[in-house]
Parts: structure tokens; sequence; C-alpha cells
């Protein structure tokens, strides 16, 4: 490894270290109850919210002390549930797809214990590459709507953005998996960040998710303090 990529990764070690931490393994965002499962994550966003706060609309700090189980989230959200919880979703400070079977078993817990509730997976996509093809159809009756960062019109400028670990290889994966979900999955939901992207990509956009059969969200960019649930 050479210097600079190790500096890089001690400043991260040094970023990550001097960050408030809690246990804040569920927390609600308007009439929704977020799932904070893991802080790691294949990408590094360069508009990553994370890079600005340590917190989300109004939550405690959601760097984590450490991974919670599916027990230990279902007892989070029963702490915070309310008759005003509309749906489960996903989110957190970190790519839920990292923790694959936490994920699955987890939301086999909610849809037990709250069957008429949905549960929306926000997630960056790469799940095919960390868990493999096959895996996909294991959340198939069990997340009822995903949201998949699509973020750019190609590759190049993708990995521009996001500095996946999976390098060229994520954009495709991410656009494969959303074709997975299509037809398996009620609500397939792809988005990119207003701000991020000239106006000519986002009609690309528009005509990549189009042919793939699922819907487009451009949304604006957010920030620690943003209280508008639709932001993220
Ligand atoms: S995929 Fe999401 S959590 Fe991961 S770096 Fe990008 S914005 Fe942050």
């Amino acid at each position: 490894m050479n210097t600079s990529k190790e500096s890089q990764k001690q400043m991260r070690k040094d970023f990550l270290a001097s960050k408030p931490r809690s246990e804040t393994f569920a927390y609600i965002v308007g009439d929704g109850i977020y799932i904070n499962l893991t802080n790691r994550c294949t990408n590094d966003c360069s508009f990553c919210l994370r890079n600005n706060g340590d917190t989300a609309y109004g939550s405690n700090s959601l760097w984590l002390t450490r991974e919670p189980s599916p027990e230990e989230v279902l007892s989070a959200i029963d702490s915070i549930y309310s008759d005003k919880c509309s749906s489960f979703v996903f989110c957190g400070y970190g790519e839920p797809t990292c923790r694959f079977d936490a994920l699955v078993k987890t939301a086999e817990l909610i849809k037990q214990k709250y069957p008429d509730k949905p549960i929306r997976l926000n997630t960056n996509g790469q799940s095919e590459l960390i868990n493999g093809e096959g895996s996909t159809s294991l959340l198939f009756g069990l997340i009822d709507s995903v949201s998949i960062s699509l973020n750019s019109a190609n590759a190049d400028e993708y990995d521009a953005l996001c500095h996946s670990v999976f390098g060229s290889r994520a954009y495709d994966a991410m656009i494969n998996f959303g074709k997975h979900c299509v037809g398996n999955i009620p609500v397939v939901q792809f988005s990119v960040v207003e701000e991020t992207l000239s106006n000519e990509d986002i009609e690309i956009c528009k005509e990549i998710v189009a042919k793939i059969g699922a819907k487009l969200r451009v949304r604006k960019f957010i920030s620690e303090n943003d209280q508008n649930p639709e932001g993220k």
C-alpha cells in the first residue's frame, strides 16, 4: 500500500475514533421508524450525511458502539413504537445489506409482530457483490419497498462520486439488483441527489430507470438538521 493510501486510511480511522457513539438502533423520522443496523458501507459517497454530522432528523448519534442483534433491534422498535408509526425503514448510518443475515432476520421479526406495516430498504444496491446474486430472493415477501441510490448516469461518474470498494463493478451490480427486485418487491424506486447531477444526467437516469420498470425519485441533498422525512 502506498503512503497516500495509508495516510488516507489513518485519517479515516482518526475521523471515526473521534465520533460520539450510542446504541441508537431505531429512531423516529416523521411517522416512520428507521433502523440503524450497521455503520459499515461499501461506498464513501462525497455527499454522505455521515461526513457532515453524527445524527439525522433529531436522533441521537447514529454512530454505533456496537452492531445490534435482530432481537435488540425489535426491542428498540418496541420502545418507541406508537399507533402513529406507518412504516419501518432500514436506513441508518451505513449500508444495511452489509449485515444481510441480520437484515433478513430483523425483517422477519418485524413482519411477525407488526404484519400490517410495510418495510422499506434504503440501499446502495451492492448487495449482490457483498452477499452473492442469489441472496436477493431472500428479501422477497419480507421487504415491501426498496429505494436504491442510483446517484449517477454511468459507471465512471458513479465511481467518482461514490468510491465503492468494488470500483467500476458497483454500478452495473446496483442496476442488476434493481432489475432482480422489479416484479418481486412491490415498490422499486431508484434515487438521485438533484444537486450532484446535471439536468442532462437526470434525464439519462430517468431513461435507465424507466427501462428497468422502476420509479426514479430526484431528491434534495439533506443535511444533519433537515427535518423533512422525505429527504432520504
Ligand atoms: S451508500 Fe449511503 S451510507 Fe454509504 S457512503 Fe453512500 S450515502 Fe453514505
